[in-house]
């Protein structure tokens, strides 16, 4: 196939917390050229918005009119870097890094919930990939905002081992709890999205499923570049 007819395409990749799938969506990104979209760095931006506006994770409509003006007033922007990434602005601030705190993996899980908040970043998602050559990072990409992406998975890992990983995460970052805090962390948030009434985690029917528990990432990388690949000429 020449690079001449390659078409670029959409590729979604949902998934559990800490399957991989930061470091996999990028990696991926960087071996097409395509752009990468991280849809939880939004999710967590309302849930860092909230609180810096003190509104409780917990109050739906409070979350979701912030939500919608966050996005109507262009105070949460997402900016390309000179690479396939992202950095992700709140009201001129970069926050991408304020975003990856374990209390704001929380936040971000309950704000989630909430419809309004949803329907508030959808279109903001569908804009980001609507050209193709995209790497969609989520939950409910292949599902919900990009049904009809031309190559969907979903990667997964026990959930020992991707405690295991993002533990080593917040080591390496000097903010770690304990390993059995981080796994019923994973595990409290694993029930918490895929027994949501909106948008839960589920795989899409057409998603090819990824097992990354005892795999290096190069190794699934490869795998699903061929995959899109092939898809990318059909
Ligand atoms: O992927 P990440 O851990 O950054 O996502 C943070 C939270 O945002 C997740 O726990 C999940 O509840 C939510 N999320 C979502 N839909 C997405 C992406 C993330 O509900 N497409």
């Amino acid at each position: 196939m020449s690079e001449g007819t390659r078409k670029k395409v959409r590729v979604a990749i949902d998934g559990p917390a800490g399957a991989g799938k930061s470091t996999v969506a990028h990696a991926l990104a960087e071996r097409l050229g395509y752009l990468l979209l991280d849809t939880g760095a939004l999710y967590r931006t309302v849930a860092l918005a909230a609180q810096r506006a003190s509104i409780a994770w917990s109050d739906g409509e409070k979350n979701s009119a912030l939500a919608e003006d966050l996005v109507a007033k262009h105070r949460l922007v997402i900016e390309r870097d000179d690479g396939v990434g992202m950095r992700i602005r709140l009201d001129g601030d970069d926050v991408s890094l304020a975003i990856r705190t374990p209390e704001v993996s929380l936040g971000a899980s309950r704000v989630s919930s909430f419809p309004g908040v949803r329907a508030a970043l959808l279109d903001m998602q569908r804009r980001e990939g609507l050209t193709g050559g995209v790497v969609l990072e989520g939950r409910d990409i292949g599902t919900v905002v990009f049904p009809d992406a031309e190559a969907k998975f979903f990667l997964t890992a026990s959930a020992e081992i991707r405690a295991r990983r993002r533990y080593y995460e917040l080591v390496a970052r000097g903010k770690a709890d304990s390993f059995e805090a981080t796994l019923a962390d994973v595990e409290l948030r694993d029930k918490a999205d895929t027994e949501r009434a909106v948008a839960p985690l589920k795989q899409a029917d057409d998603a090819i499923v990824v097992d990354s528990s005892n795999r290096e990432v190069q190794d699934v990388v490869e795998e699903m570049a061929r995959v899109v690949e092939a898809r990318e000429g059909s």
